[in-house]
């Protein structure tokens, strides 16, 4: 067939956003960091409240940003909500991007970056990370040059699961000039528990060109909702506002993210044992002999390297379902108890076979 249309050949030639392998009913989805726990009674009670879906949501989301306003002591203003954090990543880059421009962000880190960055017409400068699977802060302060618009920081980073700390992030704002949007994407920030992590809820009233991240997918186990969330100044997300597809969040999720905020001790102590199983499985497979990073999300990364595709097929024939990034490692989602005996199995065959 021709194809006379006449595409921006630099999104004709860009692959959609790979999401994480299906599984089969008797196999453990460990592909895509979601919450394995179903939603608490009181979300379900509001969904149904929530189905007057002949009518539009409220675009502008202004209960929830009333509700996280209060929550974290900004104003209304200083909070946007979206469909899903990685709509917001988008409508940010937007914003701020355009042909010519430069984004700045560490690699591997989320696979949507690239795209996102593709989509804006501007140039992606994708910086290596230390060995250990953290940024390298100090090489992405270097890469910022006068083209630079924004610099994305993933903490805890996905899919190496390791942080940024307090004073490197400190440092590293330091060195880049405000006239650089920086967004920090921590998606799993309630995962996190090192002490000497950087928490963005703190920050974005100390720098004038951060906007923190967040999301309702993960921790409030509402990935299929698709609600986010940013704090940062108003006029930058006011801009973001501006580039947002009008009416995309939903009243259901905009509902479920409330009542899961008023229900929130609930949710922070299935984060807690979803943690406690995280460091249980790192350390077990440290104790195989694999060099596990920090991990600080709800996934472990095993760096099996040039056997990554081999590893997979493995895990896959396990019964097992993760996501494989390779030639550097894989990505394992922790927080179903009944998987890990059989995670664990697969890991050590891979280590029997490399
Ligand atoms: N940021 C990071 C680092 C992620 O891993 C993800 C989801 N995989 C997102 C953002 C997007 O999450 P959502 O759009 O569901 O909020």
């Amino acid at each position: 067939m021709t194809a006379p249309v006449r595409l921006r050949p630099e999104i004709a030639a860009l692959p959609p956003y790979r999401q994480g392998k299906q599984a089969s009913p008797d196999a453990f989805k460990l592909s895509s960091n979601e919450n394995p726990f179903e939603p608490l009674p009181a979300v379900v009670e509001a969904l149904h409240g929530a189905l007057h879906v002949n009518r539009y949501p409220d675009a502008a989301a202004a209960e929830l940003r009333q509700v996280l306003a209060d929550r974290f002591g900004v104003g209304a203003s200083e909070v946007h909500v979206g469909a899903g954090s990685v709509s917001i990543l988008s409508q940010l880059l937007l914003a701020a991007a355009q042909q010519g421009d430069e984004v700045v962000y560490a690699w591997r880190s989320f696979e949507a970056y690239p795209g996102l960055v593709t989509v804006t017409g501007a140039t992606s400068v994708q910086v290596p990370n230390l060995p250990d699977g953290s940024h390298d802060l100090a090489a992405m302060a270097d890469a910022v040059t006068d083209r630079t618009r924004v610099v994305i920081v993933c903490t805890p980073n996905n899919p190496t699961g390791e942080i940024v700390t307090t004073a490197a992030f400190e440092d590293f704002m330091a060195r880049v000039p405000e006239t650089v949007l920086v967004i920090l994407d921590e998606a799993y920030a309630e995962f996190v528990t090192e002490d000497d992590a950087v928490d963005g809820e703190s920050l974005t009233e100390r720098h004038p060109n951060l906007v923190v991240l967040r999301t309702f997918s993960k921790a409030y186990g509402l990935a299929g909702l698709r609600v986010g969330y940013a704090i940062g100044p108003a006029y930058v997300l006011d801009a973001a506002r501006s580039t947002a597809i009008p009416l995309s969040v939903t009243e259901p999720g905009l509902r479920a993210a409330i009542v899961s905020l008023e229900h929130e001790d609930e949710l922070l102590e299935r984060v807690g044992r979803i943690t406690r199983l995280r460091d249980q499985v790192r350390q077990s497979l440290i104790d195989q002999g694999w060099d596990v990073p920090r991990a600080q999300g709800n996934f472990v990364w095993l760096p099996t390297g040039a056997q990554t595709a081999h590893a997979a097929e493995v895990f896959d024939r396990a019964g097992i379902v993760v996501r494989a990034f390779a030639p550097e490692g894989i990505r394992i989602t922790v927080g179903e108890p009944a998987s890990v005996d059989k995670l664990l199995g697969a890991a050590q065959e891979v280590v029997r076979t490399l």
